[in-house]
């Protein structure tokens, strides 16, 4: 379903370049082809599974599964517009890829390392590690948001409460940081089941969204909630990864196979300043893994988000576009201006030189720095 009220969320479709870069997210809204989600579903275990099974078995199983999978999607792509009809022809496994992910996800959350803080609290027995966010998932909001990238709007955006940063400049602290009080009573969020999850897509989906657009906060201390609301749904609809991208190894690879479509930042270019900022250890290395394994494991479809913030544009900016350029060579880049002092910066002394809005000047030698490097910035910025 197109909706007109923003006029580029339909114009952006006519440049070719970006619907060879997002071509099979195109072709989900088209109905040709289908989530990857569904195709895990659809995908049986090579082996048995219980409760006993160790953590080495269902990743050895997984692996196997995974080479069922691959072939699998790329059959059912092949079906265009008969895909859901062969796609429901194909016997439901006992128990599936998405079923196995949905377990070890399970597991994760009994030492959890879903982030590489890898605090390894057993959240499932009521322990927190540093994001806070226990078993149980909240959301803060669900809508159509028309405010994303041209490509994604009307874009079915899923809020959750938490999040595995501590960015001092957050400009959406209320749910990232402030959610709940020293005493740990929720004050923005409330509790959602993965069934209920599955429920919001769907509204979400017949009111018109393109995706479901997992955010926060951050979605990754959520991932069981997440992958297990995919077993309550059928919808052909992309499933959308909007993300610090700080998740674990372990994490990604639950991901590659049911996300479509990655939305991920890439704030920093260097360790220090997300140290400094974001209070987070191996940014650099942690995140580019990520990136890479998107672009290059998983569907590839991406578009990055570069915040520019004042007085870095030489140490965050530029090495990022540069690493983009040499190692994501099919994403689009969306270079941010809205960069303003919030939080800890507009409440303290402290962080002065990020204390105001990045100039034109840094805007334009951004923006400059990608065209140079031959990066695709301006249909998604
Ligand atoms: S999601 Fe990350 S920050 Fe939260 S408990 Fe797990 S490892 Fe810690």
């Amino acid at each position: 379903m197109w909706h007109l009220i923003r006029p580029d969320a339909v114009s952006v479709w006519e440049l070719d370049d970006v619907k060879k870069r997002l071509g099979r997210y195109f072709n989900i809204m088209q109905d040709t082809r289908l989530a990857r989600y569904l195709i895990a579903k659809k995908t049986p275990l090579v082996g048995e599974i219980d409760e006993d099974s160790t953590m080495e078995k269902l990743w050895f199983l997984h692996e196997s599964a995974r080479g069922k999978f691959e072939p699998l999607l790329k059959k059912m792509d092949e079906f265009e517009g008969e895909a859901f009809k062969k796609l429901e022809e194909l016997e439901t496994p006992k128990v599936s890829f998405l079923d196995l992910k949905a377990l070890i996800a399970e597991r994760i959350l009994e030492s959890c390392h879903f982030c590489e803080r890898r605090c390894e609290k057993n959240r499932r027995e009521g322990e927190k590690g540093s994001c806070k966010v226990g078993w149980e998932s909240y959301v803060s909001s669900a809508f159509l948001h028309y405010g994303e990238e041209a490509v994604l709007v009307p874009s079915g955006t899923i809020f959750f409460s938490g999040c595995t940063f501590k960015c001092v400049f957050c400009q959406n602290y209320s749910i990232s940081q402030e959610w709940l009080t020293e005493e740990g009573k929720v004050i923005d969020g409330v509790k959602i089941s993965p069934k209920q999850l599955a429920s919001y897509a769907r509204h979400l989906e017949k009111e018109g969204a393109r995706n479901i657009n997992y955010v926060g906060g951050d979605p990754t201390p959520n991932i069981h909630t997440i992958i297990n609301s995919l077993r309550h749904l059928d919808s052909n609809i992309t499933q959308l990864w909007n993300s610090n991208f700080y998740n674990s190894k372990e994490a990604m690879e639950l991901l590659l196979d049911v996300i479509d479509f990655w939305l991920p930042d890439f704030k920093y270019g260097n360790d220090e300043c997300a140290k400094k900022y974001s209070k987070v250890s191996m940014y650099f290395d942690v995140v580019s893994r990520n990136h890479k394994l998107a672009h290059d494991l998983g569907s590839g479809e991406m578009i990055i988000r570069h915040l520019v913030m004042p007085n870095h544009v030489e140490c965050c900016t530029k090495p990022i576009l540069e690493w983009v350029a040499e190692n994501c060579p099919k994403a689009l880049v969306n270079i941010m201006g809205q960069y303003r002092p919030e939080f800890i910066v507009a409440r303290t002394k402290d962080y002065p030189e990020i204390k105001r809005r990045p100039s034109s000047k840094e805007m334009r030698k951004a923006q400059k720095t990608a065209d140079d490097l031959g990066v695709l910035w301006e249909p998604v910025s």
